[in-house]
């Protein structure tokens, strides 16, 4: 257990330090980054060692699993640990999602934007992430912009879905979110980050007087090219806590 610890204080002063030099290649100020731990699969303990290393976000992507976790870390984490939802959130499950997260980067469907803001009640509002999926890939979840940028089509219902969510209450929109198609070669995943990118300027443009400030992409394989092309948040599990069992 104390060995463990002091991997995981070591690997996070290691995922940092890739982070600041990430962010000097692109001129951006480190700070501008947030590190999401990804804790999915990892017990209370893993994630005490990870709060002692000083990180404060966590990223969990099943919501049975995280409400358990959530609910034994009070007292025992730091008050000001925040988590995020990172995973998609069946629609039967937003209800039991709402009160756990500050924020959810994985509103995928109007109706999954629809359930949360009906369940958010006597909290402050959801920072909440659009995610799209810029890839194609079957498995991926979020609106479809595998065409983008071409197919008017599908950056059109992008944005009639973005307008009616904007006025739901109990949400802040804060920008986008995006998983890049696994690779052993990160360099191939480039394009697709800096699509997220363009992706948040034309959406700055078409629904002027929002900053649609951050983009979350990277994981434990890309994080340092997410934050060439532009990322605020990344989001690390692997990296910091080794291979997932299971
Ligand atoms: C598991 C997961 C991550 C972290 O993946 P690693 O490769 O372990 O860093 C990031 N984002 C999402 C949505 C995930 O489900």
């Amino acid at each position: 257990m104390e060995t463990r610890a002091v991997d995981i204080a070591s690997r996070v002063a290691e995922v940092r330090a890739r982070i600041a030099e990430a962010a000097a290649r692109a001129g951006r100020d480190p700070a501008d980054v947030l590190l999401v731990a990804v804790t999915k699969t990892h017990g209370l303990d893993v994630i005490r060692a990870a709060s002692e290393a000083g990180l404060r976000h966590f990223g969990e992507n099943r919501v049975y699993e995280a409400e358990e976790k959530i609910h034994a870390a009070r007292g025992v984490l730091p008050g000001d640990v925040v988590w995020h939802m990172i995973g998609p959130i069946q629609s039967r499950k937003a209800r039991d999602a709402a009160p756990l997260f500050e924020w959810v980067h994985s509103v995928d469907r109007l109706k999954i934007a629809n359930r949360l803001s009906a369940a958010v009640q006597g909290r402050a509002p959801i920072q909440a992430l659009v995610e799209v999926n810029l890839s194609g890939e079957e498995s991926k979840h979020g609106f479809d912009l595998s065409g983008w940028p071409g197919n008017d089509g599908q950056l059109g219902a992008l944005f009639s879905a973005v307008e009616k969510m904007l006025a739901l209450p109990g949400f802040d929109f804060q920008g986008l979110m995006t998983l890049a198609p696994y690779t052993e070669e990160p360099e191939t995943v480039r394009p697709v980050f800096r699509r997220l990118r363009e992706l948040r300027d034309a959406l700055r443009e078409r629904f002027p007087g929002r900053e649609w400030p951050h983009l979350s992409m990277g994981m434990s394989g890309d994080y340092e090219i997410a934050v060439e092309e532009g990322a605020t948040m990344v989001r690390v599990g692997t990296a910091i806590f080794g291979p997932r069992e299971g």
